[in-house]
């Protein structure tokens, strides 16, 4: 019933039990991930995961974090990494000086390049952005004013002004253990709000595991913790609630579910 939509299945804290994790999260319902790459010029890593289990797509794409080491991407190498079937979307990529020291204008740079590969492929755009709604609203805006593509904006941290550019371009909204923490009731007024067909849920897994599970390593099966509490959040019940995000997530990543789809 579950689609973790996006985590780091090739980290190497899940070397070691990898196959239990997965097991974990199939007992909790997860049916389906989308692995997300953070270095392009190692996506090699991730396209290894994806290529392992019938149930597991990947990304491929450059975090914010590092904009300096992978300075020159470009477009044309991200969409020629995209011609394997088990690359379902570009990112994550983004905007974020809180928790990366990359330079300023290397982090725009890799962004637009990853907005350019995902115009011309319209494959999704996994969007990573903290504390950067301006300048992040401002490159959506701008960009889709051109060419129009699909994105999410992933463990959504933002405000009103970043949610209303995402909500006016069709963008889509990922939601983990982030929702959980007790500072984040901005983010928790503002998904009670979405439309439905706007909602994802993800772990981040390894990272951001949620409330109260806040110190250990995350794992996929940890999704209905969060599921629970945006059903809650919504008035709604986990399981409608899940159907749903499911839904919306094989709407925004056709190329690993519209032909899969029951
Ligand atoms: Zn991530």
């Amino acid at each position: 019933m579950f689609i973790d939509s996006h985590l780091h299945l090739d980290f190497d804290e899940f070397a070691p039990d990898r196959a239990a994790i997965m097991a974990r999260a199939a007992a909790a319902g997860v049916e389906a991930y989308v692995t997300i790459g953070i270095r392009v010029r190692d996506s090699a890593r991730v396209i290894a995961v994806a290529e392992a289990y019938d149930n597991v797509f990947c990304t491929v794409g450059t975090l914010p974090h590092f904009a300096d080491e992978e300075r020159n991407v470009t477009a044309e190498e991200i969409v020629a990494l995209t011609t394997h079937p088990k690359v379902v979307g570009i990112g994550e990529a983004g905007l974020d000086r809180v928790f990366g020291d990359a330079s300023w204008p290397a982090q725009q740079a890799v962004f637009a390049a990853h907005i350019v590969a995902a115009q011309q492929t319209q494959l999704p755009l996994v969007i990573h952005s903290v504390r950067e709604d301006e300048a992040m609203a401002q490159m959506l805006r701008a960009s889709s004013a051109t060419t129009p593509f699909p994105f999410v904006i992933h463990a959504f941290s933002g405000g009103p002004l970043l949610a209303e550019a995402a909500l006016e371009l069709g963008g889509y909204f990922g939601f983990g253990g982030l929702l959980t923490y007790p500072g984040n009731d901005l983010q928790r007024e503002i998904a009670a709000g979405l439309p439905d067909d706007r909602l994802l849920l993800e772990t981040d897994s390894p990272s951001l595991a949620p409330a109260p599970l806040q110190d250990e390593r995350n794992e996929p099966a940890n999704i209905r913790i969060t599921a629970e509490l945006l059903a809650r959040l919504r008035g709604s019940d986990v399981e409608s609630l899940a159907a749903q995000c499911s839904a919306n997530t094989r709407r925004l990543f056709p190329k690993a579910f519209a032909a899969r789809s029951p």
